[in-house]
């Protein structure tokens, strides 16, 4: 990280404390909500097919569970520091805040690059994660999830490896899993699904006609996939360009949204995709649309190119997209943030629904999923729309003094500040 505008963490500090200041918190509530209430480091020994072990470094990190057990993914990836997932956690503390389910927030991960490992090799990393982190974990203490390079299988395994140490059913203990384990219908699309409603909103407070507008999604992963099918489906959108880890295409006439995800899965890459021309991820981000779906990974907005910017909507599926300098520049030119812990609140929603029917042991049809969730979402905007307008201050400052008031609030009333 060569800049403080590179880590994570210092970014979810520095908003945090505008929050604060604009808020008037005192200076004990303010320190305490600055930091994670508890951090897990293991190193973990796996067997590798070859026969040798490799050792992964693997993170839990409990940020704040004033509003109740901690909530958040858990990602594998070759970049994962303790201060991404320290941002991560406090971003899942503001998140289940803001749409104001009963949960904290939490966040964890392995520093690895699962597209090197076969099967065999994640199931036993899955494993050997809950055999050192499992005694942490619990529907009453914490409860990870999917999040990047992991998938409903893998949440399986850990299930399963969790419930085989306690010798009991625990199907809450994690959420995503494979809906015969105990999923929930409408799991896979939540964030992008609640990413939607809350555009579908923005564009009736804005004046904005989604029909027949263009969209750009910057990461073609399950967030990314699912915002081109739902922008397509829900709102109406035509989607212009896409992008991943190895480039991006655009047509300006629109494709085909099932399509590209059909070409994407058989492929690997949105590259190649018929009568498309290539772009690069920077040129995608700069593209002149009407909603643009960053759904890849931090730090991709910064202040060197958000003056650039031209999509009126910025829906940020992505966790932390933009950094604090950006937000400023983005809000002066007028264009309109759904900040991330809002935009991709969906996924954390469904995820708290699969544990309510979980623990009540009674499974919803997926209309229902839905429907309690675009109340959730819409509900969750129309908070954070109300105080961007009573405050006038940028959108994700709003939304982290409906997050943050609550939290302190909880922390208060247990008299813990
Ligand atoms: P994923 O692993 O399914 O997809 C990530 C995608 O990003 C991949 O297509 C990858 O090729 C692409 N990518 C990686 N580096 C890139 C780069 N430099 N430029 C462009 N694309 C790049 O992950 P996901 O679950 O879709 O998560 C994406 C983002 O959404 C993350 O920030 C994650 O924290 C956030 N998010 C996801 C969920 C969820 O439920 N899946 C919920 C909340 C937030």
């Amino acid at each position: 990280m060569s800049s403080a505008e590179y880590n994570p963490f210092t970014t979810a500090q520095q908003q945090l404390d505008e929050a604060a200041g604009k808020l008037g918190l005192d200076k004990g509530t303010r320190e305490f909500l600055r930091w994670p209430q508890r951090e897990f480091v293991v190193t973990l020994p796996v067997r590798m097919d070859d026969g040798k072990v490799k050792v992964f470094r693997g993170y839990r990190v409990q940020y704040n569970s004033a509003r109740g057990p901690t909530k958040g993914g858990l990602r594998w990836h070759p970049d994962e520091t303790i201060d991404t997932v320290r941002a991560l956690a406090a971003w899942m503390t503001w998140k289940t805040a803001v749409v104001d389910i009963p949960l904290g927030g939490g966040k964890g991960g392995v520093t690895c690059n699962p597209k090197e490992m076969s099967q065999g090799e994640q199931e036993r990393l899955a494993r050997g994660y809950v055999r050192q982190v499992g005694r942490i974990l619990g529907v009453t203490k914490d409860v990870p999830a999917p999040d990047v390079y992991t998938t409903p299988q893998i949440m399986a395994w850990m299930m399963d490896e969790f419930e085989a140490i306690q010798e009991e059913s625990h199907p809450g203990v994690i959420t995503g899993k494979p809906i015969p384990l105990g999923g929930s219908q409408g799991r896979g699309d939540a964030t992008a699904r609640g990413g939607m409603y809350t555009t579908r909103e923005a564009a009736k407070k804005l004046g904005i006609e989604l029909k027949g507008a263009t969209g750009a999604v910057q990461g073609f992963g399950n967030a990314g996939q699912y915002a081109a099918l739902l922008g397509e489906e829900i709102l109406g959108l035509k989607i212009i360009a896409a992008s991943d880890s190895r480039g991006g295409i655009i047509n300006p006439a629109g494709m085909d949204a099932k399509a590209l995800v059909k070409h994407k899965l058989e492929t690997g890459t949105v590259q190649g995709f018929p009568n498309t021309e290539p772009i690069s991820n920077e040129d995608l981000l700069e593209l002149d649309c009407t909603v643009l779906f960053p759904s890849a990974l931090e730090n991709v907005i910064r202040s060197n190119n958000a003056g650039n910017v031209k999509a009126d909507i910025i829906c940020e599926l992505a966790n932390g997209p933009t950094t604090p300098e950006a937000d400023e520049i983005l809000a002066k030119n007028k264009r309109f943030v759904i900040p991330d812990f809002l935009a991709n609140a969906g996924g954390v929603t469904v995820s708290y629904f699969e544990q309510v029917q979980n623990t009540y042991n009674y499974y919803w049809p997926l209309d229902l999923v839905h429907e309690r969730l675009d109340e959730k979402m819409t509900k969750a905007f129309h908070d954070v729309y109300d105080m961007y307008m009573k405050e006038d201050v940028h959108p994700r400052l709003a939304a982290y003094m409906v997050a943050v008031r609550r939290v302190a609030d909880a922390a208060k009333l247990r008299g813990w500040v």
